[in-house]
């Protein structure tokens, strides 16, 4: 169990960071002054250097330099070489969402060309070692629990990702019965350039689980979210993936993106917006309508506020937000306000331009959205005589309804 007024990070950090690994080395030279090598070089055949796992990235650059190769990466003690890092797997490419099937009624939004997303470029046996370079609160004074902004560097290796995807995050240490963490995964909150724009970081937004235990009472906060929203500036972090085609955005720079996102769900939906509206590319400039229905409990909890309403105010024909602030605004009845109170307030215009076969949908967030929405869209689909699951078999066909929820 975890507590927040713990040291989480530094003593696990340091246990995990302690786990020996051999590199089997070939083609070393010896040729700076920094490069001050602990171990003898042999001018032909393998040199086999111990790593603590904290230093593997660093090590990897270092024999890089030095014009090595690693053929092989194993576990002090264990038989199996993991995959080498420096020179990671191919990754496994997957068509982008429009274009890896033919629907029966084409999209208008098909990407032109077949671009590639990467899968799986790290995987569990062999993650990526990222740093952690920024790790800011985004829950204003007063707003409830703990969510921050964290940004890795990963110059170090080849993992790259698209707008939409998630990457997978290995806490360190052992769960109860003794065995590794397995890995959590946490969309992504940068364009595939990173924050910095230099395609070398990524970004995730995490909530730090905390509820109730149902029996005891005792508050228990989660393993990786807590390990991650406690991450210090300088800390290691072994990544994963990355994954999903669930979630990518359209090529078409004339779509309509509705975003329905609660709380941590604005992730991709960042990304998409930075790409949308805050970066510059030559071969992307957005000119169709993007529209963001965001649910939080209080207005402290607006994640990412200043950065959206600025870009409403620079791009109000192409921008649109709605809040659902929970604990502040009143639904037409009197109770809290939840998306599927927003969307039901607009059900008539969402619906229209759900006829637009350029229009997609998107939820990201807390499990049951889905149904919230329904809630929100069905009575007004049976209006016009439609049957609502009729009517999402028909998007999902076409690859215009994209849901995450967790
Ligand atoms: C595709 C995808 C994308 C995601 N993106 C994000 C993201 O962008 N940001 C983000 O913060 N999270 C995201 N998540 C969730 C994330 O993966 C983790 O599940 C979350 O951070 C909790 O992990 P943890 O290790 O902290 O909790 P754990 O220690 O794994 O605890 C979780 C477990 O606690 C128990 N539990 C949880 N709540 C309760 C409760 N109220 N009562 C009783 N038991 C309970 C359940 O058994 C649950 O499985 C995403 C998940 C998926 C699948």
């Amino acid at each position: 169990m975890y507590s927040p007024s713990v040291g989480v990070t530094s003593t696990q950090t340091t246990e995990y960071g302690n786990r020996l690994f051999v590199y089997e080395v070939v083609g070393l030279s010896q040729n700076t002054d920094n490069d001050n090598l602990d171990y003898p070089i042999r001018r032909s055949g393998s040199v086999f250097i111990t790593v603590p796992y904290k230093r593997m990235n660093q090590e990897m650059r270092r024999i890089n330099r030095m014009g090595g190769r690693i053929v092989s990466i194993k576990p002090l003690n264990a038989d199996t070489p993991l995959q080498v890092s420096s020179n990671p797997p191919k990754p496994q490419v997957v068509e982008p969402p429009q274009s890896n099937k033919q629907p029966t009624s084409k999209s208008m939004t098909e990407t032109k060309e077949k671009a590639t997303i990467p899968v799986n470029i790290y995987r569990p046996n062999n993650p990526y070692i990222g740093k952690c370079v920024e790790n800011y609160p985004l829950v204003a004074e007063g707003g409830s629990g703990i969510v921050q902004h964290l940004t890795f560097d990963i110059s170090g290796g080849d993992l790259h990702y698209v707008e939409g995807q998630s990457i997978g995050i290995i806490p360190p240490g052992t769960d109860d019965n003794g065995k590794p963490h397995k890995l959590r995964l946490y969309s992504i909150a940068s364009t595939r350039h990173g924050d910095m724009k230099d395609d070398k970081t990524v970004s995730l937004c995490v909530r730090q689980l905390e509820y109730q235990h149902p029996e005891s009472g005792e508050t228990v906060y989660g393993v990786c979210s807590t390990y991650l929203c406690h991450l210090e500036a300088g800390a290691d972090v072994a990544i994963t993936g990355p994954v999903g085609k669930e979630m990518l955005l359209p090529d078409d720079e004339d779509a309509t993106i509705i975003m329905l996102a609660t709380g941590t769900g604005i992730a991709p939906f960042r990304a998409f917006l930075w790409r949308m509206f805050k970066e510059q590319h030559s071969d992307y400039k957005f000119k169709g309508l993007a529209w963001l229905i965001f649910g939080v409990p209080y207005t402290a909890n607006i994640l990412y506020k200043d950065d959206l309403e600025k870009m409403v105010e620079d791009y109000p024909e192409n921008f649109r937000l709605t809040y659902a602030i929970s604990r502040e605004q009143q639904n037409k009845d009197g109770g809290r306000m939840y998306i599927q109170h927003r969307v039901a307030e607009h059900a008539a215009e969402l619906w229209e331009k759900l006829q637009d076969p350029k229009t997609h949908l998107y939820m990201c967030g807390l499990k049951g959205m889905e149904s919230g929405i329904e809630e929100g869209l069905s009575p007004f689909a049976q209006e016009q005589g439609v049957e609502w699951s009729d009517f999402v078999r028909k998007l999902k066909k076409e690859h215009r309804w994209h849901v995450e929820v967790y």
